[in-house]
């Protein structure tokens, strides 16, 4: 039971995790779509958000679909078919091969593996970065030399090196499937998240840095492979005078409606990153004198800042224990926990939220291989940085509209979490 500081008036209007932000423009463009009557998955808006998404991201082309997980899917599928070729009778494109992918990250980044018949095998964390541990993606090409795809998810909008990934996977000829579902904007090195993979996806989810109240692209350098997601994407139709089925099809595409509110979103993207940024900035400025530490940023990156997140150092932690579906702590004096200071803000009528649960302790993989540094992690008795991080870290209220007042009063219930 949260006790600690009760005394704080809670807002008089919730505060989100992160919350869409709109300007005008997005009602311009829908209202377009209205009155042309492009009330369907043609139309203008949608051939800008490809045009902007592929020069936003410095790849040739982009594919719009109805969401995130749909490009991810059709990500998976053209790599599994690059790879593997197309099975005669089909059964997904990866059926039954191993995949490589990210594990302290959201389902949706690798459950498109799942449904192409493949193999989640997860990469794990490193704890300087909170992305993919490259010494660990070595190691999992020693012990499954015959692996030839990777998955990696760009974390908060903060990214590690993506690039060392993608120089691992060329040295083993796998190919590089990038999630950049929460790092759009973001960059390594001056370079766009989204343009290291063979096969990249962003989203227009309603919480993402921009939104289209749900969208997302597909990301490639491939000419053939854009028309060929496009294609998947509209039911598979082949160009006869009737519905003629040369491949399996989906019904992904993306609405013209929603895209026009991504198009009226683009040009407010850099202002978005800002206000993320002052809101991290702020963040660590006000909770420095506390055993906490910030999300980190890798040397060589911009991050979009889309969430700010901490971790309490080991000595400051009080007992908390979680089993698959609740969460208790015991309270203690100059002590906290993730399940405490959730309370905290959520007493404040804010929303926060835990870090992503990895893969390897998610009751659905629970059977998958991990692998770290030493190997896999359930045999090598190593620490386990994901649970590690899961443990002792937590997101906090990021919405861009927050006020400096508002956030300095999170902070505040924050701080009196370690009295
Ligand atoms: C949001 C998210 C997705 C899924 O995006 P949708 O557009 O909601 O399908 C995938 N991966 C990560 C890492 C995400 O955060």
């Amino acid at each position: 039971m949260y006790v600690k500081s009760n005394k704080i008036k809670p807002f008089s209007k919730k505060i989100y995790l992160a919350s869409p932000t709109m300007h005008g423009e997005e009602l311009k463009y829908m209202s377009s779509a209205y009155q042309t009557n492009w009330m369907s998955t043609v139309g203008e808006n949608i051939n800008e958000v490809e045009k902007i998404s592929a020069k936003k991201s410095g790849m040739k082309y982009a594919v719009a679909l109805c969401n995130c997980t749909s490009a991810l899917h059709l990500c998976v599928k053209l790599a599994g078919e690059k790879l593997y070729g197309r099975p005669k009778v089909y059964k997904g494109a990866l059926s039954g091969k191993r995949v490589f992918c990210s594990d302290m990250t959201f389902a949706a980044t690798l459950n498109p593996v799942v449904y192409e018949g493949g193999i989640p095998v997860f990469i794990e964390t490193d704890e300087k970065t909170w992305n993919m541990d490259p010494k660990a993606l070595e190691k999992a090409f020693k012990i499954y030399p015959d692996v030839k795809l990777v998955v990696l998810a760009e974390l908060y909008g903060f990214p590690g090196r993506t690039d060392e990934i993608k120089k691992i996977c060329a040295k083993h000829n796998a190919l590089l499937i990038e999630d950049s579902a929460e790092a759009l904007g973001a960059t390594i090195d001056n370079k766009e998240c989204g343009s290291f993979g063979d096969y990249s996806a962003i989203s227009f989810n309603g919480n993402k840095i921009i939104t289209g109240s749900s969208g997302g692209c597909l990301l490639t350098n491939d000419i053939a492979d854009a028309d060929k997601a496009r294609k998947w994407s509209t039911q598979s139709r082949e160009n006869a005078p009737w519905d003629q089925h040369e491949e399996i099809g989906y019904n992904d595409r993306m609405s013209n409606v929603i895209a026009g509110v991504v198009r009226g979103q683009y040009p407010h993207l850099k202002e978005h990153i800002k206000q993320k940024k002052a809101i991290y900035e702020r963040y660590k400025k006000g909770l420095k004198d506390l055993p906490v530490k910030m999300n980190p940023i890798t040397d060589g990156t911009n991050p979009n800042y889309w969430l700010s997140a901490l971790i309490i150092d080991k000595k400051a932690m009080c007992k908390q224990v979680r089993d698959n579906l609740k969460a208790s702590y015991v309270s203690e004096k100059g002590k906290s926990c993730p399940t405490e200071i959730l309370d905290a803000i959520f007493s404040l009528n804010a929303e926060g939220r835990p870090i992503w649960k990895p893969m390897h302790m998610q009751p659905t993989y629970k059977s998958h291989d991990c692998i770290g540094v030493k190997g896999s992690i359930r045999v090598s008795g190593a620490k386990d940085v994901g649970a590690d991080i899961f443990e002792r870290g937590l997101c906090l209220p990021s919405d861009n509209k927050m006020t400096s007042a508002e956030q300095e009063k999170i902070i505040e219930v924050i701080k009196r979490c370690f009295d």
